[in-house]
């Protein structure tokens, strides 16, 4: 899950990491007023609170010189529509600006801590070329990145934080400023179980280090020891993922028009593999899990047509512990509670597979059954209007 900037900051101000002063975060232009007789004299800094980077160059970030200036930024951010390049031709409307006291720079930083698979290990990325974007840095100048796996347990250890600080030249006064900054980000990654901490940039300013950006994304298989942030709506995810989240259902929502209902995440992937083969475009990815019983089944049909897109179900579901005659007797039953406007396919195999064909058809229930995976996947296509 992504965090917005000044949720992050609220991570970094807990273990006393040196950010510029807070001034608020409003939602209406005219509640900037007060909040800047609360700070220092200008400048002062309106930011954007949206899940994207580049928010700079999109006009998301604004110095503004006098409160005239200031309310006049941000009236024009509240509300806007906003494309940076990270996102991929959408927009993201901003709802929430951060207000800052501005910050003298003398020098950007880059730094983040993320995940290496590879080696298995989190990664200390830092360059002393701050403020581009990272993507840029490393196509133009690769040189300029330092790359440091840093020990799981144990975090950035004082002398390894040294060696950063002289080799990405650091001044000498401020040595002391970069490697405690730097050795309290490590920790707080790992303790919050972090799968990215971002600080674009971490600028060098008179008085040390401060973190004018933050950008935190958490590992969602850690949430149960963070309650914290356990409890907060990811704001990227859709009213059916939130949904799903709820009732423990593994839900991924796609551009695609076939809604797929599977057990087992290996299934899933396959079933949205043969739909895409068949010339067909999954509308999601549903895993009900291996105990579905009818009540799962029913939920799984409620967040799966929360998604307008749909146009056709298809349940895939490969009996093993539970058994194909239990799955069909629940579909029966949670087409009675509820009115599917949309074709329904369904391709029951394994554990009393046969039993559960038998009952389908004998309910006499519109639904079109498939004796394959792959004669599943072209029926849906079919009923959801045909190959895209
Ligand atoms: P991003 O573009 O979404 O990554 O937003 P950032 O928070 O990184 O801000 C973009 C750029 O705005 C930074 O790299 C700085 O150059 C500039 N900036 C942000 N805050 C301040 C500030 O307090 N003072 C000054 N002088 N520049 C700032
Ligand atoms: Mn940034």
């Amino acid at each position: 899950m992504k965090l917005l900037e000044y949720e992050g900051k609220e991570l970094l101000r807990a273990v006393q990491v040196p950010l510029p002063e807070f001034g608020g975060v409003i939602d209406k232009p005219a509640q900037v007023n007060s909040i800047l007789k609360r700070l220092k004299k200008g400048p002062w800094v309106l930011k954007a609170q949206v899940l994207a980077g580049g928010r700079g160059k999109a006009g998301g970030v604004k110095l503004a010189k006098t409160p005239a200036e200031a309310r006049a930024f941000a009236k024009a951010m509240i509300g806007m529509k906003m494309a940076t390049h990270q996102t991929h031709g959408q927009t993201l409307k901003v709802e929430q600006v951060l207000v800052e006291q501005g910050v003298k720079i003398e020098k950007e930083f880059y730094f983040s801590v993320a995940i290496d698979r590879k080696i298995g290990s989190p990664v200390l990325i830092v360059s002393s070329q701050g403020g581009m974007e990272i993507e840029t840095l490393a196509s133009e100048h690769p040189e300029e990145i330092i790359k440091k796996p840093v020990d799981s347990v144990y975090g950035l250890l004082p002398f390894a934080a040294r060696a950063l600080a002289f080799e990405l030249g650091v001044p000498a006064e401020y040595v002391s400023s970069f490697t405690k900054t730097a050795m309290t980000l490590v920790k707080l990654f790992i303790n919050k179980d972090m799968s990215l901490l971002e600080i674009n940039p971490l600028v060098l300013t008179p008085k040390g280090f401060v973190a004018l950006d933050a950008k935190i994304v958490t590992d969602d298989n850690a949430l149960f020891r963070h309650a914290d942030f356990a409890s907060r709506v990811d704001i990227e995810s859709s009213p059916a993922e939130k949904e799903a989240k709820k009732h423990d259902i593994s839900y991924v929502g796609l551009d695609g028009n076939i809604g797929c209902m599977v057990n087992g995440a290996g299934l899933a992937m396959g079933t949205m593999d043969t739909i895409a083969l068949a010339g067909g475009s999954p509308a999601n990815f549903l895993d009900v899990g291996g105990a579905a019983n009818q009540e799962r089944v029913e939920r799984a049909f409620k967040i799966i047509l929360k998604d307008p897109k749909v146009k056709t179900i298809l349940v895939n579901i490969f009996g093993g512990i539970v058994r194909c005659d239990m799955i069909a007797e629940g579909i029966l039953a949670a087409l009675k509670k509820m009115k599917l406007k949309v074709p329904l396919v369904v391709r029951l195999e394994g554990t009393n597979s046969d039993k559960g064909r038998e009952i389908l058809d004998r309910s006499g229930t519109r639904l079109i059954t498939a004796s394959s995976l792959w004669d599943a996947a072209q029926k849906s296509v079919q009923a959801a209007g045909g190959k895209i």
